[in-house]
């Protein structure tokens, strides 16, 4: 948003998106990073391994269990999680502080475990909660791709049951119907202007 003429900007606010598995929020950051470049999505690191096309420092900070544990020991994470009881996430402190003192709108798509840490922190921070369209949408999102058994099938429409109602602990809502729209309106609520376009 623009700053009267004249005046020096403060720091930036961060804004936090989260919500269930399978909702799309890697493929709504993605388009935020993408289309607007006056955000700054942060990197996290991540002892999962790289999947093709995934650039070290730039998708993620692939680092291994070991430097993983100094991070935290050392008091580097602002959050972590470890996610689907697999692999270890987090967001590095620094980067995230550097780019809110120097003005820069900065985005956290983490999950819900994370969010919630975040929130403990950095309770000034904004909390967006992308929900799926509809229940039954998400449910086919989950099991769509048929290669779980039921009892697999089972749980993780157990958990998202459980992911969909931490809706009531967020500020805003945004419906991830049609991934540009869902883009334009986490920017637009993150107080930047739609469409690319500089407005002054
Ligand atoms: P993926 O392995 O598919 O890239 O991501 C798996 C999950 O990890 C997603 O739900 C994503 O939101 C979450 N995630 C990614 N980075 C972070 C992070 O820094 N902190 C937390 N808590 N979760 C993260």
């Amino acid at each position: 948003s623009a700053s009267p003429a004249g005046t020096v900007p403060g720091p930036a606010r961060l804004t936090v998106l989260a919500g269930p598995t399978a909702v799309g929020k890697g493929t709504v950051s993605a388009d935020v990073r993408d289309r607007y470049p006056e955000v700054w999505l942060s990197v996290s690191a991540t002892t999962r391994a790289p999947r093709p096309g995934e650039v070290d420092g730039v998708h993620y900070l692939f680092v291994s269990p070991e430097e993983f544990d100094r991070m935290v020991a050392e008091g580097q994470m602002l959050e972590w999680a470890l996610v689907h009881g697999r692999n270890r996430y987090g967001t590095p402190r620094g980067p995230v502080e550097e780019h809110l003192a120097a003005g820069v709108p900065t985005l956290l798509e983490i999950d819900l475990q994370g969010a919630r840490q975040v929130r403990e922190s950095m309770p000034e921070a904004q909390f967006v909660f992308l929900a799926p369209p509809s229940w039954e949408e998400l449910e086919r999102r989950l099991v769509g791709r048929g290669t779980e058994d039921a009892e697999e099938r089972e749980r993780r429409l157990a958990t998202a049951r459980v992911e969909l109602a931490a809706e009531a602990e967020f500020d805003v809502t945004i419906v991830n119907d049609e991934v540009r729209h869902a883009t334009d309106r986490l920017v637009s609520f993150m107080g930047l202007a739609v469409g690319g376009n500089a407005q002054v």
